[in-house]
């Protein structure tokens, strides 16, 4: 270990990390990025076919977004957007995200991430009933293997069992039904079929509860720290029908859907949906600065803003240098047209070449939807079949090889799962879908059981 990794051991307590685990080795230190590449402090250029996590979709060293929020910094460093206070950059954002937004989305409120996006979504609908005089409307539905983020109720909206147990968590209220994970749980059905079959398990659970005691519906438009879980096209219209049948609200988590990863500006978008909230962080600001926000429909905003006080908010709700720094990146996505690349140009030419991976004897499925893809794992392509060994033991073998080999691919389990910035450039595809080849390769040498 080098003195700066054994600092980083003594002193960092690291997110989401087996602490033990990595201090036997050392983090690996990053320490510049220009482009689609990552550099270690070991002089290694390092693909980062994650975009950091998910959210460096103009990819690295964007000199305009420096600029921004350097001009920002001088102009008005801080200030906040609490009673009745407001300032240009979040006013201009504000008008600019909504003009981008879907049709019925013309309010947002901001926040300094995404799990306190989703924080605040869980305080709105339930506002948003009690206003109306339904106070008793309180349950979301959520998903298995959901991730909306680290806060309480983000976790409680996420479905990770480890994580619910080690925190007792979820809170009240709060409820998960199946994913429509096709590869892992749907046998032999057709994948639309599927697709409608779990969603109708979400009209079974607001029966089971009762529509009275339902607030919204919450889910990830392509489920991604689950493991990039695509769902058939039937999905999402039936959840839809499903949530208007009943009038409960349909929430939509954007954080990594948003800003172009589909080929859309949103999620919602591709799947042809109407959400009544939408959740947005990550490549809204590229990264460069923390903030979330909520996407909030004239109809939610109607009863929100005519019930008095709504009694949330963050010090750093609109806070005008994140604002600068989202204003600059939505120029650089606007300018480059990036979200229409994803759709007929970089999307479609590495779509093509990893799905091509699924020839791969250690390869049980690959899938990919604009830039978002995951490849199944497996010793047996055909059964679908777990490895003996320990769940997740060959993904992280495979993410070990893959970060030497010069790419960043994340396993969830033995799922692999990219998400490269948007400006990705043919030859980079060639270089990434290169690099992950090799590295299938030398996961299957080390582990084909
Ligand atoms: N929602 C989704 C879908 C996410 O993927 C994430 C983070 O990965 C979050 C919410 C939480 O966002 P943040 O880490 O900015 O709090």
């Amino acid at each position: 270990m080098t003195h700066y990794q054994a600092q980083d051991a003594a002193h960092h307590i690291h997110p989401f990390t087996d602490t033990a685990h990595l201090n036997q080795k050392g983090a690996r230190v990053i320490t510049h990025a220009e482009g689609v590449y990552i550099y270690d402090s070991k002089g290694n250029r390092i693909l980062d076919g994650m975009a950091g996590l998910w959210c460096v979709g103009v990819g690295y060293g964007r000199e305009a977004i420096v600029q921004a929020v350097s001009a920002q910094m001088r102009e008005l460093p801080y200030y906040n957007t609490f009673f009745q206070t407001s300032h240009p950059p979040v006013i201009e954002l504000a008008a600019r995200l909504t003009s981008l937004a879907p049709e019925q989305m013309n309010h947002v409120f901001f926040t300094g991430s995404g799990s306190d996006a989703n924080d605040t979504i869980l305080r709105m609908v339930r506002h948003f009933w009690a206003a109306q005089g339904q106070p008793e409307r309180q349950v979301i539905i959520s998903r298995k293997n959901a991730y909306h983020g680290s806060t309480v109720a983000g976790a409680s909206l996420g479905g990770f069992s480890v994580v619910h147990e080690q925190g007792g968590l979820p809170i009240p209220g709060i409820v998960h039904i199946n994913q429509p994970y096709w590869y892992g749980d749907g046998g032999d059905l057709d994948p639309n079929e599927f697709g409608l079959q779990r969603a109708r398990e979400l009209e079974s659970k607001i029966l089971e509860l009762g529509a009275d005691k339902v607030a919204a519906f919450i889910g990830e438009p392509i489920q991604g720290a689950g493991g990039v879980v695509i769902p058939p096209l039937t999905y999402w219209p039936e959840i839809e029908r499903i949530c208007r049948k009943y009038d409960i609200l349909l929430i939509t988590d954007e954080v990594i859907t948003g800003f172009g990863r589909t080929g859309e500006w949103f999620g919602a978008d591709y799947f042809g949906i109407k959400p009544d909230l939408m959740t947005i962080a990550k490549g809204l600001t590229a990264g460069y600065i923390p903030m979330g926000g909520v996407l909030v429909s004239d109809r939610v905003f109607d009863v929100i803003a005519n019930h008095g006080e709504f009694y949330h908010g963050y010090t750093y709700s609109g806070h005008p240098v994140a604002c600068a720094a989202a204003l600059a990146t939505l120029n650089i996505l606007e300018s480059e047209n990036l979200p229409q690349r994803v759709k007929s140009d970089i999307g479609p030419y590495l779509q093509e070449r990893w799905l091509k991976l699924a020839e791969h004897p250690l390869v049980g499925e690959a899938r990919m939807l604009g830039l978002v893809g995951g490849i199944e794992l497996t010793p047996n392509k055909t059964k679908r079949a777990p490895f003996k060994v320990e769940k997740g033991t060959v993904g992280l073998i495979c993410r070990e090889h893959s970060f030497n080999n010069g790419l960043v691919m994340r396993h969830v389990g033995d799922t692999m799962i990219i998400s490269p910035p948007l400006v990705i450039s043919h030859s980079e595809v060639d270089e990434l879908i290169e690099k992950a080849t090799l590295t299938l390769d030398q996961t299957y040498a080390q582990a084909k059981d």
